[in-house]
């Protein structure tokens, strides 16, 4: 039985033609008793065809896809499309415009909040929505991230792992024609309440992304991002395929679980010893930690846990213990 909701909006979801608008969660902080949280939505609708859902701004410091999508918005002739996009640019609205990760009215990280709450926090009544109301519509869905503030990840397409052999293929197929740099395999440890392993439980075709990072615009990634969501709408038969789309024949990548991360012992400042694509192997030493207030401190050296490639590393210098300061990524077996 579909939860109760307080979510509204004015877009007919079964109308034809474009409609940008809202949707509307009711917010009542100190300043704004009976307010709402108006997040953009935009549906395209034309003839027969699939529904994708297309997101971005899941974290509000991830700038490449909601420049891409907004591009969409205002680029895509309706009379292009057979059938339907659902277009949310800006997922986490209040994160998107405090250029934030998370939320700054929960604290929230949205892509740990699904399958979300129609009643709890704004955070997690953004995606009991997502999960309730737009999921069930679409066949398809594309999730655009980039490495954030923390993080600069190669460009890459992501394949959300699915336990169905041939769901996994599907979604191989459609990650290979976004066409990236990089198709790379990320199941994020077994994290379940990730927009793109929720989508997978609903049964749709997914796509992910990791676009560079750094908290900035990559004009480069942006154009791998541009190209990459029309290759895949022409993939699955919305848009007319580019005709420059050839689809990647790259070998599949994976982040190879908790081995694949390197991650701070202590406080300090990490100085890497490699640039992102370097080629590393298990054992290698991977960069070191200094101590900048205490200089007869050495530095404490890290160490790769796999062979592979630096897949991303952390942005700012400054760590404290448990910080993500590089990812690697090696060949996977599977080459659907
Ligand atoms: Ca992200």
């Amino acid at each position: 039985m579909a939860r109760s909701s307080t979510v509204y909006t004015t877009i007919d979801f079964d109308k034809n033609g474009k409609q940008t608008g809202f949707f509307n969660i009711p917010h009542s902080p100190h300043d704004d008793a009976w307010g709402a949280v108006r997040l953009p939505i935009c549906v395209i609708r034309n003839g027969q065809g699939p529904t994708a859902v297309l997101m971005a701004g899941n974290h509000g410091d991830e700038y490449e896809g909601p420049i891409a999508l907004g591009e969409l918005i205002r680029g895509l002739d309706p009379g292009a499309v057979s059938g339907r996009l659902i277009i949310l640019p800006a997922l986490n609205l209040p994160a998107v415009l405090a250029g934030r990760r998370t939320s700054p009215v929960d604290g929230l990280n949205l892509n740990r909040t699904f399958p979300g709450d129609p009643h709890g926090t704004l955070t997690q009544q953004i995606t009991a929505y997502v999960s309730d109301v737009i999921y069930p519509m679409g066949e398809a869905m594309i999730d655009l991230h980039s490495g954030g503030s923390s993080l600069d990840i190669l460009p890459s397409a992501i394949v959300e792992p699915a336990p169905d052999p041939a769901h996994h293929a599907r979604n191989i197929a459609a990650v290979r024609a976004f066409d990236a740099p990089l198709s790379v395999i990320v199941d994020n440890l077994g994290e379940p309440r990730t927009s793109t392993a929720t989508a997978v439980r609903a049964g749709m075709t997914v796509v992910g992304t990791e676009m560079a990072g750094g908290g900035t615009v990559s004009t480069g990634a942006l154009e791998i991002c541009r190209r990459g969501v029309r290759n895949v709408l022409g993939h699955l038969g919305i848009i007319a395929a580019p005709s420059d789309a050839a689809g990647s024949t790259r070998p599949l990548m994976r982040v190879p679980g908790p081995a694949g991360f390197v991650l701070a012992t202590r406080d300090g400042v990490f100085e890497p010893f490699h640039a992102n694509g370097a080629q590393v192997h298990a054992g290698d030493k991977a960069g070191q930690i200094h101590d900048l207030g205490d200089p007869s401190r050495p530095p404490e050296v890290l160490h790769f846990a796999a062979d592979g490639m630096i897949y991303g590393r952390r942005q700012p210098g400054r760590v404290v213990a448990g910080n993500c300061c590089l990812v690697v990524a090696c060949p996977a077996e599977e080459q659907a």
